[in-house]
């Protein structure tokens, strides 16, 4: 008997774990964080759905959080089994789930803390840093793309480019349970065709199921040329006028992909050659070393290059890891672009350039990722005119620039293309708002005669 079950992600964007059962054999893809409110995150501590002990391999798409998140949570509870994953991504995982543990550690604390004074049990994190590092020691050897795995007895995989980031990867399974013989391939998160660094996705091959993300299954992004030009013009003229740039951004690929425009932008001359870039965030210096380390995983038009220098720095380039150079950069007035996280702004150091910055008219903040409800991103991005950062109110006299052009997820269209035209047993809609992508995939396949299904939480479906 096959069995697939969806136990994160179904109906919704995160958590993502899916589980494959082929004979006597457990498979797991991704293990990931459920993200985004209260009531979401308290499922991080609710059962798995199936028992950890009994699985045999995961295999991990990629590492962002909402797929490998809750790894280390997984080992704790008994999980013995091995984890399968590119070298880019075994290292980018580390760096995440380090600074995610990191959190969780500080978010007890502060729990424990105000438990004290209501005289409640103390607050136990999700995962301590000991249970990321121990989980680490279950990473096998270093999956290639394109190459056939033996996963476990009447399991095979092979891991292909996903063009989401560095390192990802769509998994396609060969099942054999002694009889029934099915192929299931997970499209993991797929990056839009076209963009700088990576490879573009490769296109789904041959499978009798897919599983598939919809996270932009009812949108259509921007072209990424008119997103970089408005990138460099807001640069320009923010220096122009001896403004400073600040850039809220992700730690994994949207930083390197920042950088690697900004840099282009010199070269060719669209913005200043002069400009001071300061990449302040310690995680995506650690994933920029990361990024230097993997050209296996780089597009041929960047390997092409490579000879002009590194892709991800230029003359002016600061990376400013520790606290106090960190700080020191309040000092610089104008003519400085500054990266730094959290890409929303609900944290980390952006806080701090925000509120130097905010009340200058001759500066400028550019978003260039997506920025949930109830966010202090989302809130500047929406208008207003004063927001609150470290309990002091803030005039917001900086220019807002929000260009939309350079999300890691394939649009509605770039997910029908990679799907094909091929006819499958059934398709599974996944990783997606109901109300948005889910339900907008769902009406296109239908328009293609294409069966789709989305899964429920914990729903096993027989794969006959
Ligand atoms: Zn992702
Ligand atoms: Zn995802």
């Amino acid at each position: 008997m096959i069995v697939y079950s969806c136990h994160g992600a179904a109906k919704e964007v995160t958590g993502s774990c899916h589980l494959v059962r082929c004979g006597g054999r457990s498979v797991l893809i991704d293990c990931g964080l459920f993200q985004g409110g209260h009531e979401l995150e308290q499922a991080n501590a609710g059962p798995f759905g199936f028992d950890p002990a009994g699985i045999d391999a995961l295999l991990l798409t990629h590492a962002h959080l909402d797929h490998c998140g809750r790894i280390p949570r997984l080992v704790r509870e008994g999980f013995r089994g091995r984890i399968l994953a590119t070298a880019a991504t075994r290292e980018l995982a580390r760096v995440v789930l380090v600074d995610a543990a990191g959190l969780q550690e500080e978010e007890a604390r502060r729990q424990q803390r105000i438990g004290r004074r209501r005289d409640e049990a103390p607050a136990e994190p999700l995962y301590t840093l000991d249970d990321a590092f121990h989980a680490f020691e279950f990473f096998d050897d270093d999956v290639r793309y394109g190459e056939p795995v033996a996963v476990a007895e009447g399991i095979g995989a092979r891991f292909l480019d996903a063009g989401h980031i560095l390192g990802s990867a769509s998994i396609l399974l060969e099942l054999d349970d002694g009889g029934t013989r099915r192929s299931v391939l997970f499209s993991g998160d797929l990056g839009s065709p076209g963009r700088p660094i990576l490879r573009d996705p490769l296109p789904a091959p041959e499978a009798d199921y897919v599983v598939m993300e919809t996270t932009y299954g009812d949108r259509r992004h921007r072209s990424l040329p008119d997103s970089v030009a408005e990138l460099h013009q807001a640069v320009r003229e923010t220096v122009g006028r001896h403004g400073n740039v600040i850039v809220p951004t992700f730690a994994l690929e949207r930083a390197q992909e920042v950088l690697y425009h900004l840099h282009r932008g010199m070269l060719d001359g669209a913005i200043p050659p002069h400009v001071q870039v300061f990449l302040d965030s310690p995680m995506a210096i650690s994933a920029t070393e990361i990024f230097r380390r993997h050209p296996e995983c780089f597009d041929q038009a960047l390997l092409d290059e490579l000879h002009r220098g590194d892709p991800f720095a230029m003359p002016g380039l600061h990376m400013t890891r520790e606290t106090a150079e960190s700080m020191a950069i309040n000092g610089v007035e104008g003519g400085a672009v500054i990266l730094a996280g959290s890409g929303m702004c609900n944290g980390g150091r952006i806080r701090h350039h925000l509120k130097h910055n905010l009340w200058r008219e001759r500066s400028s903040v550019v978003f260039v990722g997506y920025a949930a409800e109830g966010t202090l991103a989302r809130r500047i991005i929406d208008g207003a005119d004063n927001v609150r950062i470290f309990n002091e109110d803030i005039r917001v006299r900086a220019q807002v620039w929000t260009i939309n052009g350079f999300s890691a997820h394939a649009d509605q269209q770039a997910l029908l293309d990679w799907l094909g035209p091929q006819q499958r047993r059934k398709v599974f809609l996944v990783h997606g708002e109901y109300e948005r992508g889910l339900q907008a995939m769902a009406q296109c396949l239908a328009q293609r005669g294409i069966a789709t299904h989305m899964p429920g939480m914990h729903e096993p479906i027989l794969l006959d």
